[in-house]
């Protein structure tokens, strides 16, 4: 049996006193919290404050993208993943389709991040979803294949055992859009087939998180599907009231 995992992805939002606020009020909550893996992925400024404000409770932290270097170097404004790891994250996020559609990252680029991050010892949580033209031209099942298929063919099946995935399809994230708990199964269940292709026993361990627009009233429904394993989550990662309500939903749907 997968446990659920639910991750926090704060993106480009706060301040010193913001986060703090928000990890104390984390940690206060998820102590009562059983049945689920907890981390938050604050922007890489703050991910030292937010550790000291988390203090020794279960939530793990990530980071939300590294540098596509290894080691250190000459590379301005760059976070190694040497730094992140060095800082306390256990989990890095890669590929997030805000990195591929406005920086430019291509299914390479992730891969080779999703490498980096497996070499430092620390969890890839792997993003990979469609467009809504890409979804509209019947084309979902493709573009997830091939995002999935640069890193297995980069890392090999044998590095899932330690991958996160996380199907975000584009057109719902930050929209207010959900996909359905139908839409997300589907693809949920044919990126496990994908990796099942592949090695039948790592797929039936692969955590795979959905993320689009999960709110506290939606996450119950999309969480009890048979291949959905908890959730990434954006804008209510931010109001620790709510978020403490999706990551008990996922508790809830892995005792059930
Ligand atoms: C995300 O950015 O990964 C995300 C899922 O955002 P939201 O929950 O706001 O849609």
């Amino acid at each position: 049996m997968r446990k659920p995992f639910v991750a926090g992805n704060w993106k480009m939002h706060g301040s010193k006193a913001m986060v703090i606020s928000l990890a104390s009020d984390l940690q206060a909550g998820l102590g009562s919290i059983k049945g689920v893996d907890v981390a938050v992925c604050p922007p890489a400024a703050y991910i030292d404050l937010v550790k000291t404000a988390l203090g020794e409770g279960f939530v793990q932290l990530g980071a939300q993208n590294i540098a596509n270097e290894p080691g250190q170097g000459a590379f301005t404004g760059e976070v190694s993943v040497d730094m992140v790891k060095d800082l306390g994250c256990r989990y890095v996020i890669v590929g997030h389709s805000e990195r591929r559609t406005l920086f430019g990252e291509t299914d390479l680029d992730v891969a080779r991040k999703t490498a980096l991050v497996l070499d430092a010892g620390l969890t890839p949580i792997l993003c990979v979803g469609e467009t809504l033209a890409q979804r509209e031209a019947e084309e979902t099942e493709a573009v997830v294949a091939a995002q999935i298929r640069a890193v297995l063919n980069q890392v090999g099946v044998v590095a899932f055992e330690n991958v996160v995935v996380a199907y975000e399809p584009v057109w719902a994230i930050g929209t207010g859009k959900t996909a359905s708990p139908e839409q997300a199964q589907a693809v949920h269940a044919f990126i496990r087939g994908l990796v099942a292709e592949q090695d039948e026993a790592i797929a039936a361990r692969l955590i795979i998180q959905y993320g689009g627009s999960v709110k506290p009233d939606n996450a119950a429904v999309l969480f009890s599907q048979p291949d959905i394993d908890g959730g990434l989550i954006g804008g209510a990662s931010l109001n620790a009231v709510d978020f403490l309500a999706i990551c008990n939903a996922a508790g809830d749907a892995c005792s059930e």
